[in-house]
C-alpha cells in the first residue's frame, strides 16, 4: 500500500515501524508540532536521532507546527512567531529527510469575508512562497482545517501552483464535517491536491477514529482516489498503532471488495490482451510493494483474477504447529486448519495439483464449512507452493471458476495461469521465511544470538530512557553428564524442554534466547533487579521440580542463574557479560542457584 502513510510518534516508534514494514506504508511524523518540543533543541535533536537511527520509511512526511499559527495575523508579533514555527518545521523536515511538510491554513471562518480573506490569501502566499523557494527539495502542503468551504485554498493554490513543490493537503475528515458537500471539496481542489488526510468520524466532530468506525463512506472515497488522486500520498491520521492496523486492514478489504465488484462485471474468459493487461497491472503494483502482507494479498488477487475465480486463498504450512493457515484469504478472515485436512491438506501432503469440478462428490472435500457459512463451492483448483529446493511450503487455492452463467469448470489453462501466481507466492514466502529462520534456533524454536541483537535494539534499547529492564543468563548444570548418560538425543530433548519452560515463564514480559549450547538469556522489560531475581528463582524451582521424559526414562537437571539490571549506558554485549559474571559466581558457589 505504498500510496499510504501512517502517523508516527517516537513513544511507540517500533510498532509504527512494524506496520510500515508489513504494509509497505510511510510515516507522517507527528512529534514536532508541539511548541514545547520546538523550544527545546536538545529534545528535538534526540527525537530526530531516534528516527534517523531507526530509519525513516520511504516517502515520509512531517506534520508542521499548527497551533495558532497564523502568518496573516494583524498582530506583527504573532506573525513573526508563526513564521518562526513554520521555518523550524522546515528545518526539522530537512534533517529528517522528509519529502513534504503539512501546514494548516488556519483561517477563522467566523471572520470570513473581504478584506479578511484577501489578507489571508496574500500573506499566506507571500510567506509560503518564501519557504517554497528556500526549501525547493521539500513539498509544502496546505491543509483545510477550520474552513467550511474550499474557496480560500483554491485562491491560495492558484497563486502557488507554479511551484512544483506546492500542493494542497485535503483533509477529507475535516471536509466531511463542514457544511459543504464532500464532492464540492473534491472537485474544487482536485487540480491542486497532492496529499490527503483521512480518518473516520460521525460527520459532526473531528474524532480521528479508525477507518470503518465512523460514518464516512470509504467506498466513495476510493472512487475519488481512482478518479482524481491516483498520484497523491494518503495519510491515515490516527495515532494509536492498533487503530492504524485496523484502518489498514479495513482499507485493504474495501479495495478488494471494489476490485471484486469490478471483476464480477467481467465473467467471460478474458482475451489474451486483456490477460496481459491484468498481469501488467499486478506486476506494476508489485514493483512498489515492499510489505510482506500486502505483497501476498496482491499475488493472491492476481491468482484469483488470472484463473477468473470467485475466491482465492494462499495457505502457509506451519510445520511446527502442525497447521495450515491462510496468509491471504480474499473475501474471508484468516482460517486455520489442522495439518492434513481437506483439499489443501491433500495437495500439500502429496505435492500434487488438485482440480475438482464436483467437490461434493469428492471424499477429500470438507463440506461442513459451506454448511456453516452458506457458501456453495462448485469448483476447486489447488496448487502446492514450493521453495527453491522443491519442498512444499504452502498451497494456492482458487474456488469457483466464473463465467457468464456465474459458474464453470477449471481447466488446464487455469492450472498454468495459477501456477504462475503460485511460483511468485512461493518466492515471496520463501524469502520472508528465510529471513526469519536466520533469527531462530532450530532445536528449541527460541531466538538465536542474531535474533537477540535485533530484539534488543528494536524492543529493549528504545525504552531504556524511561523504563527499567533486566537480563537473566542461565546455564544447565553438568549438562555434559546428561549427554554422556542419555546420548546426544537425550540432551536435545532436555534442551527443548528447558526452552519451553523459559519461554512460558517469560511470557509477554520479554524474550527468551538460546545464547549458545546449554546457555540461555532472558530479556525482561519493566523488570528491576529484584523482580528479575525473583522470577529467576521461580524458574530455578520449576526446573528443579520438573522431569524430562526420554525413551521411557526421566531426566532431571538443575540450572544456575546470573541476573543483572540492564545499564542503558552500556552495550548489549557488556550487559550480558556482567550478567555472565554473576552466573560464573553461581557455578563456583555450588550451582543450582541464583546470583544477582
Ligand atoms: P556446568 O555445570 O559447569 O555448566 O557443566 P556442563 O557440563 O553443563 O558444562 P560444559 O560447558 O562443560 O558442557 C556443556 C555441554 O553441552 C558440552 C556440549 O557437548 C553440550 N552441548 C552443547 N550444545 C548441545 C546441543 O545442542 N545438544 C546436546 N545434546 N548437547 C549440547
Ligand atoms: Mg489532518
Ligand atoms: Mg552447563
Amino acid at each position: 500500500m505504498n500510496q499510504y502513510l501512517i502517523v508516527s510518534k517516537v513513544d511507540r516508534l517500533e510498532e509504527h515501524l512494524e506496520l510500515a514494514n508489513e504494509y509497505g506504508v510511510g510515516f507522517e511524523v507527528n512529534d514536532f508540532f508541539i511548541p514545547a518540543v520546538l523550544d527545546d533543541e536538545k529534545q528535538q535533536q534526540e527525537i530526530i536521532n531516534q528516527y534517523l537511527n531507526a530509519g525513516m520509511p520511504k516517502g515520509s512526511t512531517l506534520h508542521g507546527a499548527f497551533f495558532d499559527v497564523t502568518v496573516f495575523s494583524s498582530d506583527e508579533k504573532i506573525r513573526e512567531t508563526s513564521k518562526l514555527r513554520m521555518k523550524q518545521s522546515m528545518e526539522i523536515a530537512r534533517q529528517l529527510g522528509s519529502c513534504g511538510v503539512v501546514f494548516h491554513v488556519n483561517s477563522n471562518p467566523f471572520l470570513s469575508g473581504e478584506p479578511y480573506d484577501t489578507s489571508v490569501v496574500e500573506q499566506t502566499v507571500l510567506y509560503v512562497e518564501e519557504l517554497l523557494q528556500e526549501y525547493s527539495g521539500i513539498s509544502i502542503y496546505l491543509e483545510n482545517m477550520f474552513e467550511t468551504e474550499p474557496h480560500l485554498l483554491v485562491r491560495i493554490s492558484e497563486k502557488l501552483m507554479q511551484y512544483e513543490n506546492y500542493g494542497v493537503c485535503l483533509d477529507y475528515a475535516h471536509a466531511s464535517i463542514s457544511n459543504t458537500p464532500i464532492q464540492e471539496w473534491v472537485e474544487a481542489l482536485a487540480p491542486y491536491v497532492k496529499h490527503i488526510h483521512i480518518n473516520d468520524n460521525n460527520l459532526h466532530q473531528d474524532l480521528h477514529l479508525a477507518l470503518g468506525e465512523g460514518r464516512i463512506d470509504w467506498k466513495l472515497f476510493l472512487e475519488y482516489v481512482e478518479t482524481y488522486f491516483q498520484d497523491c500520498s494518503i495519510l491515515i491520521e490516527t495515532t494509536l498503532p492498533e487503530n492504524q492496523r485496523k484502518s489498514l486492514e479495513y482499507l485493504q478489504q474495501k479495495q478488494y471488495e471494489k476490485a471484486e465488484q469490478a471483476g464480477k462485471v467481467f465473467l467471460r474468459e478474458p482475451q489474451p490482451e486483456e490477460m496481459l493487461e491484468k498481469i501488467f497491472y499486478y506486476m506494476n503494483r508489485m514493483v512498489d510493494e515492499k510489505g510482506f502482507a500486502s505483497t501476498i494479498v496482491l499475488l493472491t488477487d492476481m491468482g484469483r483474477t488470472l484463473a477468473n475465480s470467485e475466491r482465492a486463498s494462499f495457505w502457509y504450512w506451519d510445520v511446527r504447529k502442525k497447521q495450515y493457515w491462510t496468509l491471504a484469504a480474499l473475501g474471508r478472515d484468516r482460517i486455520i486448519v489442522p495439518e492434513g485436512s481437506g483439499i489443501v491438506g491433500a495437495s500439500i501432503q502429496n505435492n500434487e495439483i488438485i482440480l475438482i469440478n464436483n467437490p461434493y462428490a469428492d471424499a477429500r472435500f470438507n463440506s461442513q464449512i459451506d454448511k456453516e457459512s452458506g457458501f456453495v463451492t462448485k469448483s476447486i483448483l489447488c496448487i502446492p507452493v514450493t521453495d527453491t529446493k522443491g519442498e512444499v511450503i504452502g498451497a494456492f487455492q482458487a474456488i469457483n471458476k466464473l463465467d457468464e452463467n456465474g459458474e464453470s469448470d477449471f481447466n488446464e489453462r487455469d492450472v498454468k495461469r495459477l501456477t504462475m501466481a503460485a511460483v511468485h507466492c512461493g518466492k515471496a514466502l520463501e524469502s520472508y521465511l528465510l529471513y526469519h529462520e536466520t533469527q531462530v534456533d532450530q532445536l528449541t524454536g527460541l531466538k538465536n544470538r542474531r535474533g537477540f541483537y535485533e530484539y534488543y535494539s528494536d524492543y529493549i534499547q528504545p525504552h531504556l530512557q524511561k523504563q527499567k529492564a533486566s537480563a537473566i543468563i542461565c546455564d544447565i548444570d553438568f549438562f555434559k553428564k546428561v549427554n554422556d548418560t542419555y546420548g546426544h538425543n537425550g540432551g536435545d530433548a532436555v534442551l527443548a524442554q528447558i526452552a519451553s519452560i523459559l519461554q512460558t515463564s517469560v511470557g509477554e514480559a520479554g524474550e527468551a534466547v538460546r545464547w549458545g549450547g546449554e546457555e540461555f538469556v532472558l530479556l525482561l522489560l519493566d523488570y528491576d533487579l529484584e523482580q528479575a531475581a525473583k522470577l529467576a528463582e521461580q524458574i530455578r524451582q520449576t526446573i528443579e521440580q520438573s522431569v524430562c521424559p526420554y525413551e521411557g526414562r526421566e531426566i532431571k537437571v538443575t540450572m544456575s542463574f546470573g541476573v543483572k539490571e540492564i545499564d542503558a549506558a552500556c552495550s548489549a554485549e557488556r550487559n550480558i557479560e556482567q550478567a555472565d559474571e554473576k552466573l560464573y559466581e553461581a557455578k563456583a558457589t555450588g550451582r543450582n542457584r541464583v546470583v544477582f
